[in-house]
């Protein structure tokens, strides 16, 4: 198979702010892998939160161009095991290599990868849409922005969270999920804050105390009248019988797994073990979202909104219609390159 790779820019529509940081604009990276006249497409969104670096990024494309040289595309097992093998702390581009190659696979048959795994699209369950923090008058403005969907997800994680909260509270009462991306650090804090929340129309609390403090989470999931969801603490199927006593759920996302065949296998361990299922994203195109709402039906919670985040989307796939996922009907990913930005397009 042929590998072929470009960085490309990705504008937000707003400042994207969670409790550790601030981003305006990121690089991801774009993969093709063509193999008898038919091509494959992959997003890569590098993680620094976990150790990943566009540098290293780079060599390793390079590397895998020779490893991919001499595969069969057929034998993906084999592929996903060698990328593992080879890229063991590089999970984001591992997740785009393979979803290259799953598009490859898709288009190859001729069949959508919801075909492929036999799943039935309407059992989706719908998507919340996530606010970034901002200040409470920023945040009434973006509530206002998407009076369609029906589930919002707001950060919090800071000092002012109960000022952020009222005030999407005074523009709206659909439900919230909330995000503290490791935000806080007490537990008894942390449990007054989550009892003060469940009189709030709240959903869930995600990822409240800071992944490894597992002791400490069991303690607050004791204490707390709302589920808790694993995030940063939860990367591939592995993580998930340790943390299963501290959590009620865990959220997925192919850039932490490293694909589309681990989130699988993740889904299924965590359903095993009594735990949710949430499907989520990085900061991503509608490549990658797209690639990931194909295992939308096994879910239990999504979270698919990074494209709809971003400006000049360079791909057309997943559509949202009042949290509704729609996905196109198309072979593989399904998605469609719509011709706005540098990318060129080889096929
Ligand atoms: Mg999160």
């Amino acid at each position: 198979m042929k590998l072929d790779y470009e960085p490309f820019e990705l504008e937000f529509r707003h400042t994207w702010n969670i409790s550790r940081i601030s981003i305006q604009a990121d690089t991801n990276y774009l993969v093709r892998l063509e193999h008898t006249g038919i091509t494959g497409y992959g997003e890569c969104c590098i993680v620094e939160r976990y150790g990943e670096s566009a540098q290293a990024t780079e060599r390793a494309l390079a590397q895998a161009r020779a490893l991919f040289a001499d595969a069969d595309p057929w034998r993906y097992l084999d592929i996903e095991n060698m990328l593992r093998a080879n890229f063991p702390s590089l999970a984001s581009l591992r997740a785009a290599l393979e979803m290259a190659l799953l598009d490859w696979l898709g288009k190859a048959l001729n069949l959508p990868l919801f075909k492929m795994w036999g799943l039935n699209p309407s059992h989706s369950p719908r998507s919340s849409f996530s606010i970034g923090l901002d200040t409470p008058e920023n945040m009434r403005k973006k509530v206002l922005e998407v009076p369609d969907d029906p589930i919002l997800k707001i950060k919090l994680g800071v000092d002012n969270d109960r000022e952020i909260v009222r005030a999407v509270r005074e523009m709206t009462d659909r439900p919230i999920r909330v995000d503290v991306n490791e935000g806080w650090k007490n537990v008894t804090a942390a449990a007054e804050r989550i009892q003060w929340l469940h009189t709030q129309n709240v959903e869930f609390v995600e990822q409240p105390l800071p992944a490894g403090k597992l002791a400490e989470t069991e303690k607050l999931r004791a204490l707390s009248p709302l589920p808790l969801i694993a995030d940063e603490e939860v990367h591939t199927s592995k993580d998930i019988p340790r943390i299963a006593g501290a959590y009620d759920g865990i959220n997925i996302k192919l850039m932490k797994s490293g694909g589309l065949l681990e989130s699988l296998r993740m889904i299924h361990v965590a359903h095993a073990l009594g735990l949710k299922v949430m499907l989520g994203c990085m900061l991503e195109t509608s490549l990658a979202v797209t690639a990931a709402a194909h295992l939308a039906p096994l879910a239990d919670y999504c979270d698919l909104d990074a494209h709809r985040l971003i400006i000049d989307d360079p791909f057309q796939g997943l559509e949202v219609e009042k949290g509704r996922l729609i996905l196109p009907d198309r072979p593989g990913i399904g998605v469609e390159w719509r011709g706005k930005t540098a990318i060129t397009d080889n096929q």
